[in-house]
């Protein structure tokens, strides 16, 4: 459920004057205005002025043109961004958008939906958000033939630290391929009863008025008679951290997933989750944090292959907002043609879910169909994405440092979860959470397989208490 904790991912600092406007209609395909999808990565968000900042408009005459209920406007496009309409002057679409609604007198027959003012005011007659697409597909950076070097120094790692901690195990032959071929299992599924969610043929059309928050069904491919587009695989180091990541507050988190996208397969696969470490209304910080994450990723030779968000209370499945901004990732990533095609996946992960039996997370990974063309106000929908998991050798350095970062930034906070207390069935909030982070521990700290010997078995034992005390440490001191 979306509790309006998007704000704090709202770094809309160069919207003009907007605040006061209808702000929804500021951004096309998207139903809110705090929507990450909004922005690129480094948190810049896309004005008229920044369009012609980045030379992808240019000023002009008469050059912005509208049709709104068969009343033709024009208007001027100035050099920073405003517009100007006979004498008056506007500081973004939405602003000359309402002032030209207000002139006609039927204008209540259309309704206000989100970015309506982007989607109906034309540049040189094409549609608005469309060169705002062309912007975003500018910005975004394309990590292109992803090297696995990470991985390989992982691997090799682990070889050696398990060569050196037994003389009496496999050969190194039998142990090099039992790490490099990674141990691919699939999420245990079990019955669940949600609640206050809706299947997609209920929803009806956009002109209806529904909130945003309403959560929608995912529909499995096999239901369609279709089949999954890619196939996706995450890594268990992926899923502490985001389990962790929500286990910290009562609040939305939100994060984005780095991975590489192989097109001769079509895998994708997710190797690391970036964490948003902001809260509601921190502007300032939430757009040094998402440019920290850039970094991060091209550090890491990684690409955004999409993004995560929690449901603390409530079943991870999409909302309408939810399904708008996933939408709205996929066409940003979706490239201009196949060669630069990266798919986008959305992860929810549903922490506390009071209908939900076991005490570990639930996920669903969602991607989202479109809707036809011909029935452009219908809702898209949301398909449930199989994915399996891939269990990592080890806890990496950055990991273990983010864990600490998150741990810092949330334990102080009025939404922080006290993890002393009772979760439920005299079970303590600590308690659950070793619980629900227990099956993605990478293989050093799980008894994987049987040919381990009585000390491997208690090398093993003593990582994993290391790990409960190290995490205790964070959230209970
Ligand atoms: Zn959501």
């Amino acid at each position: 459920m979306e509790t309006g904790a998007e704000e704090k991912f709202d770094n809309e600092t160069c919207e003009d004057s907007d605040s006061g406007q209808n702000q929804d209609e500021l951004m096309p395909s998207t139903s809110s205005r705090n929507q990450v999808g909004r922005k690129s990565l480094s948190g810049q968000v896309c004005s008229l002025k920044t369009l012609i900042d980045d030379q992808v408009m240019e000023p002009g005459q008469s050059i912005l043109t509208m049709d709104y209920n068969g009343t033709k406007f024009s208007a001027d496009l100035l050099s920073n961004g405003n517009i100007r309409d006979s004498k008056q002057i506007f500081t973004n679409p939405s602003a000359w958008f309402n002032h030209c609604k207000r002139q006609i007198s039927s204008s209540d027959s259309m309704p206000n939906k989100a970015g309506s003012a982007w989607s109906i005011i034309r540049y040189k007659g094409k549609r608005l958000d469309s060169y705002k697409l062309r912007w975003y597909r500018k910005q975004k950076k394309i990590v292109s033939s992803a090297t696995m070097y990470e991985t390989a120094m992982a691997l090799s790692k682990a070889a050696s630290e398990k060569i050196n901690s037994s003389s009496s195990g496999p050969s190194f032959s039998q142990l090099h391929k039992e790490i490099t071929s990674p141990t691919n299992f699939f999420p245990e599924e079990y019955p669940v009863k949600e609640k206050n969610v809706v299947d997609h043929q209920s929803l009806g059309s956009r002109l209806q008025d529904r909130s945003s928050n309403i959560m929608v069904k995912c529909t499995p491919f096999s239901a369609l008679e279709r089949i999954q587009p890619f196939t996706i695989s995450i890594s268990t180091n992926t899923l502490l951290i985001i389990d962790f990541h929500c286990h910290l507050t009562t609040g939305e988190v939100i994060g984005y997933l780095g991975g590489t996208w192989d097109e001769s397969s079509h895998n994708v696969s997710i190797l690391h989750a970036f964490p948003c470490k902001s809260r509601l209304g921190d502007k300032e910080r939430s757009t040094i944090i998402e440019e920290e994450i850039r970094q991060n990723l091209e550090q890491h030779n990684l690409t955004v292959v999409g993004w995560y968000h929690s449901h603390p209370f409530a079943a991870p499945q999409p909302t309408l907002r939810d399904i708008d901004s996933q939408l709205d990732y996929q066409m940003v990533l979706r490239g201009d043609s196949d060669v630069n095609y990266i798919p986008c996946i959305g992860l929810i992960c549903s922490s506390y879910e009071p209908e939900n039996p076991r005490p570990t997370s639930r996920y669903q990974a969602f991607w989202v169909m479109p809707p036809s063309e011909y029935k452009p106000n219908e809702f898209g929908r949301p398909m449930q994405m199989i994915y399996s998991i891939a269990r990592d050798s080890f806890l990496t350095q950055d990991l273990l440092l983010d864990m600490r970062l998150l741990a810092h930034y949330y334990t102080d906070g009025p939404d922080s979860v006290k993890f002393t207390e009772i979760f439920r069935d005299g079970l303590t909030n600590w308690e659950k959470l070793q619980y629900s982070l227990q099956p993605n521990l990478p293989r050093d700290l799980t008894h994987t397989s049987s040919h381990q010997n009585p000390t491997q078995i208690q090398v093993q034992q003593q990582a994993l208490s290391h790990f409960w005390a190290f995490l205790k440490g964070l959230i209970l001191t």
